[in-house]
């Protein structure tokens, strides 16, 4: 993979930001361009450093509260000044656990944006980077199971996923309005579903790939073959290997794509199938049971990737078998380093209602409602943050 960049990225010699660099694809994305050879790089995250999925000595690191908190215009000057490429990862989200009991924190990254926006602008940086979602689409196109894959015009009229979706979608918006208004170069890419090594697992933000092998994972090791799985299991998405995501970021970002664009698969499955593939991984098969009051999301989902393939020659093609025998892999080796067998048991279930670890340094409440059952399944240790 590294042999195409060069097609891409022509100039190595440069200072790039990624935000939400102590996330999941944030760190993948710092990696990425670290073995391009990249001259300058800084990543910056709220979370302290040592929270972050993957840590660099050879770039700068912008952690905590005070140096990487996105949301103060005061950080985004900072990480901006002298910057040639800002690359905005850092939101407050989750997967549909998440997303749909905390939607008053989903739209405050809506800060988040504004400031790295107008801060690159006075920076005069070149190029500007968004990470959007697949959630901005259209609820009414989404009623299906056997989706017809969504297409970029399907945002509007706009009926998005409630908080998270909006917020993406009015940031997207502006994304645009500060290129056609101000001359920012801004990228907008719709990202579907990302899966992988380094990323969240458990706790409550965690999404389907990612649940769906810890629970696998806890049931060969406990011994006890049941699964708990959100919604009927008929629920279809397509979900993306977070290599080709990085990839697909580089080649947007240096693009004359002006509009917001689907970076997806397009290889359609069932929460069904997923399990099917974990157990397929894991070699055994365990009793389903579905909890049809748990946050499931649309009904069906899947990018359609005409125009990426009109725009690039090129779409995400890493084989979901393929990737989730990765993710799958490195969950068991996280899961076994961090418990031991005895509560193995517990981690076949995990919270959804009002729960799920908060930023830290900001709005931590024990009592709050938020708090309240994230602990749900989480074997005790799981320390809250410091
Ligand atoms: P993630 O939660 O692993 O990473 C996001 C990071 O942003 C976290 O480390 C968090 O601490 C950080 N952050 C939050 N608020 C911040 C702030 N105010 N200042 C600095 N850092 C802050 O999520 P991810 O999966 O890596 O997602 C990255 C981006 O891609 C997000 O914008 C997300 O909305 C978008 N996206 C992801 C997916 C997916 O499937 N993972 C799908 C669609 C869109």
């Amino acid at each position: 993979m590294l042999a195409q960049l060069g097609e891409f990225c022509m100039n190595k010699n440069l200072c790039v930001v990624i935000t939400g660099a102590g996330g999941f694809i944030g760190g993948h994305l710092v990696n990425y361009f670290r073995q391009m050879g990249v001259s300058r790089i800084k990543a910056a995250d709220i979370k302290p450093v040592d929270e972050w999925y993957q840590v660099f000595d050879d770039v700068e690191n912008h952690a905590g509260p005070l140096e990487g908190d996105c949301r103060d215009f005061t950080v985004c000057r900072k990480l901006c000044k002298g910057a040639d490429e800002v690359y905005q990862l850092a939101a407050d989200m989750g997967g549909m656990g998440f997303i749909e009991n905390n939607k008053a924190l989903c739209m405050l990254s809506v800060m988040t944006n504004t400031h790295m926006l107008l801060a690159a602008q006075e920076a005069g940086v070149a190029k500007f980077f968004y990470s959007s979602s697949a959630c901005v689409y259209s609820a009414d196109k989404q009623k299906d199971p056997h989706v017809t894959a969504l297409k970029e015009v399907d945002a509007y009229p706009a009926l998005p996923e409630d908080g998270y979706g909006w917020e993406k979608l009015f940031s997207e918006r502006m994304c645009r309005h500060f290129r056609e208004d101000f001359g920012l170069h801004t990228r907008v890419a719709r990202f579907h579903n990302v899966y992988g090594p380094e990323g969240t697992w458990e706790g409550g933000r965690e999404k389907a790939p990612a649940a769906i092998c810890r629970k696998v994972i806890a049931a060969v090791i406990s011994g006890k073959h049941e699964i708990e799985i959100w919604g009927d299991g008929t629920q279809t998405r397509s979900f993306m290997y977070v290599d080709d995501c990085v990839n697909g970021i580089n080649r947007i970002i240096h693009s004359d794509i002006l509009e917001p664009i689907n970076l997806g698969s397009s290889e359609l499955v069932s929460i069904n199938q997923l399990v099917d593939i974990a157990e397929d991984i894991a070699g055994i098969k365990l009793n389903r049971t579905y909890k049809l009051d748990a946050p499931r999301g649309v009904a069906g989902r899947n990018s359609d990737n005409t125009k990426i393939l009109d725009y690039l020659g090129w779409e995400p093609d890493t084989r979901l078998r393929d990737g989730m025998e990765k993710t799958y892999r490195w969950i068991y080796d996280q899961f076994m380093s961090k418990y031991d067998t005895g509560s193995a048991a517990m981690q076949t279930t995990s919270t959804f209602s009002h729960g799920s670890k908060p930023i830290p340094g900001y709005g931590w409440v024990e009592e709050s409602r938020h708090m309240d059952t994230w602990k749900q399944g989480i074997p005790a240790g799981y320390g809250k943050p410091k």
